[in-house]
């Protein structure tokens, strides 16, 4: 394949992109929308995922919506048999549908916090993809986890939200080697703190969602926090054939936030770096 800038469109592929109703799943559907890909959009709220959809049919996709929860074994089917009988095909899944929980040590995290974190951020995408395999492997398609920085580094009071996460990266891995004989690439982001508001969807109040994106000019090398049109790039890049030979690859969307060593101990269990951009 030559080298060209005709190989980061996505012209004519179509793809699956959960959690697409919001944050970073939204974002990539524009951008995926701009590059030509016809889509299929899945959240449970129906309102925004319908203004995503006229977003993206502004930007030119044919675009389909379907409502549903994937932590629902009946909802994921329906969700992929819809999109095949919709489109005859699925070349990219992306699977942007997640959740993140308020920092809650070990001791004081109940079973039921730990079950629910696990269904949405593993057990849903491990379903989602055994289904959409076989329609991937006919087109030697590509999937595209949307894991965190959580899942290569640890941090105090996080532990299932890192647990999913790393649980994704090694899913990704395996999922990689598995489907190479195939010819399908399975990769995954690795996004640090991100704007998208995700934190006040567990309860936090806006001043500490604030304060959190302020800490990040200490916690993220580059001294602030993403946009989720930064992760969308990397998302579009790992979907299209500019990525041809890259497979089982966590990459990090986070600033340099896991290339760092924590430098000083501002509170137990919560480890910042110093920053360049910052000190003077
Ligand atoms: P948002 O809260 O903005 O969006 C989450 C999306 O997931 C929404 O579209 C939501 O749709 C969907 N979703 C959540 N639960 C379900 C469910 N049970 N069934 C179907 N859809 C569901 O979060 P982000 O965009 O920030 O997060 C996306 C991914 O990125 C997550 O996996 C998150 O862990 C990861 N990430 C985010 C970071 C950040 O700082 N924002 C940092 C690192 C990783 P709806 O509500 O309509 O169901």
């Amino acid at each position: 394949m030559a080298a060209s800038m005709s190989n980061f469109n996505l012209k004519d592929k179509v793809a699956l992109i959960t959690g697409s109703s919001h944050g970073i799943g939204a974002a990539t559907a524009v951008l995926f929308a701009d590059l030509g890909a016809h889509l299929v959009l899945t959240g449970r709220n129906e309102s925004n995922l319908s203004k995503v959809g006229n977003e993206c049919e502004k930007h030119g996709a044919k675009v389909l919506l379907i409502t549903g929860d994937v932590t629902k074994e009946e909802d994921n089917e329906t969700i992929v048999d819809k999109t095949i009988k919709h489109y005859g095909r699925i070349d990219i899944l992306i699977t942007s549908a997640g959740i993140y929980m308020m920092r809650t040590p070990i001791h004081k995290t109940s079973m039921e916090e730990y079950d629910k974190m696990m269904n949405v951020n593993v057990r849903a995408i491990f379903h989602i993809t055994s289904l959409v395999i076989p329609h991937l492997i006919k087109t030697k398609g590509c999937i595209v986890n949307v894991s965190s920085v959580a899942g290569l580094r640890a941090f105090g009071n996080a532990a299932i939200y890192g647990m999913s996460k790393a649980a994704l990266d090694s899913f990704t891995r395996s999922a990689a080697l598995e489907l190479a004989p195939h010819g399908v690439r399975v990769n995954s982001v690795n996004p640090g703190a991100t704007d998208t508001g995700i934190h006040m969807r567990v309860g936090m109040d806006e001043a500490s969602y604030q304060k959190h994106l302020d800490n990040c000019s200490s916690s993220h090398p580059l001294g602030r926090a993403a946009q989720p049109e930064e992760v969308a790039n990397a998302i579009a890049y790992l979907a299209s054939d500019a990525a041809s030979f890259i497979t089982g690859t966590n990459l990090p969307v986070d600033g340099g936030r896991q290339a760092a060593c924590p430098r000083s101990h501002l509170k137990s269990g919560d480890h910042q770096i110093s920053s360049p951009l910052k000190s003077t």
